[in-house]
């Protein structure tokens, strides 16, 4: 063989496995992605609690269904907007927490409906907190009010106010019981960080179970559904926890660096994802869009996590 045939060959399986590694050049099974955020809730109230007394379906149904990140964080301001902007653009930044700024960078859920040609209706947020309609729209001169996915944030849809956990679930099930469900989803669920700040911690567990028993209703609704049964990868994951107990105002408020504030969880499910994993491997948020941006094989520059590749490996 000569040389040049060598060098040649070399070149073509050095690429080939950095994309393997990378996950782009991987077919995946799934065709639909869905990031259920549970608004606030610590650590200590859920997969921290070793009995799980307060989340039986994630830890019990779902968790032996999936892989499970014990050490996932966020590594940026522990407040919802930011905590989101994190999961939706793959990046960290300050920003308003009260909506009244857009996020720096174009959300995946834009490069999605601009590199697939696809309308707005196929990639939605759908948001108990009206505050989060920001979420669709970015600053950045290139992409503003560009590729915008759809959006039904606050009781009306209309990025006002907050709604209940309830109507968020009869919105989430009319679309997910669809025909046609959309291939990206972000879904907020604010009944424990409410109840949090309100000081109210027997609300405050309520709640946990309350959003544990929507966990287990999202995913059954996806595997009801034969569009998206068995086609769809389903993130479980939080914004930010909440203050470590005896850490200033401990469960009913959030946003520094402590323990509680940035210990969240993730646990997907899918197709793709191996059953019955823990991975105690730090990760964190903004490896969510960088990991869904690789099993959709799309561009995805401005986000700035790395691929989950423990998501994919079963440890032995
Ligand atoms: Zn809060
Ligand atoms: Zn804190």
């Amino acid at each position: 063989m000569y040389l040049r045939e060598k060098i040649f060959i070399f070149c073509f399986l050095w690429f080939y496995f950095q994309g393997t590694a990378q996950g782009k050049l991987v077919q995946y099974k799934s065709e639909y992605f869905i990031i259920l955020v549970i608004d606030g809730p610590r650590y200590t109230e859920t997969y921290g609690d070793t009995a799980c007394t307060y989340i039986p379906n994630l830890c019990h149904v779902l968790r032996p269904e999936g892989t499970f990140f014990s050490d996932f964080l966020n590594q940026g301001q522990t407040y919802t907007i930011p905590g989101h902007t994190a999961l939706t653009t793959g990046c960290y930044q300050r920003i308003s927490n009260v909506g009244t700024s857009l996020p720096k960078r174009p959300s995946l859920f834009q490069y999605y409906l601009q590199q697939r040609s696809k309308p707005s209706s196929d990639a939605q947020i759908i948001a108990s907190k009206g505050k989060l309609s920001v979420l669709s729209n970015t600053k950045d001169k290139k992409w503003k009010d560009q590729y915008q996915p759809y959006s039904f944030c606050g009781p009306n849809g209309n990025g006002l106010g907050y709604g209940s956990d309830a109507a968020t679930m009869e919105k989430i099930r009319s679309v997910l019981g669809s025909e046609a469900p959309p291939h990206l989803m972000l879904i907020n669920l604010l009944g424990v960080d409410v109840a949090g700040h309100l000081n109210q911690w027997n609300k405050y567990l309520e709640n946990i179970q309350l959003t544990d028993q929507y966990a287990l209703e999202i995913w059954n609704l996806i595997q009801n559904n034969p569009a998206t049964k068995n086609k769809t990868t389903l993130f479980i994951t939080n914004d930010h926890g909440r203050h470590s107990h005896g850490h200033k105002s401990g469960f009913i408020n959030h946003g520094d660096g402590c323990e509680g504030c940035r210990h969240i969880s993730l646990l997907a499910l899918g197709p793709d994802i191996p059953k019955n994993q823990v991975i105690p491997t730090k990760a964190e948020m903004i490896d969510i869009p960088y990991t869904i941006a690789q099993m959709m094989h799309l561009d995805f520059p401005t986000g700035k996590g790395r691929f989950l590749n423990e998501l994919f490996e079963v440890k032995r």
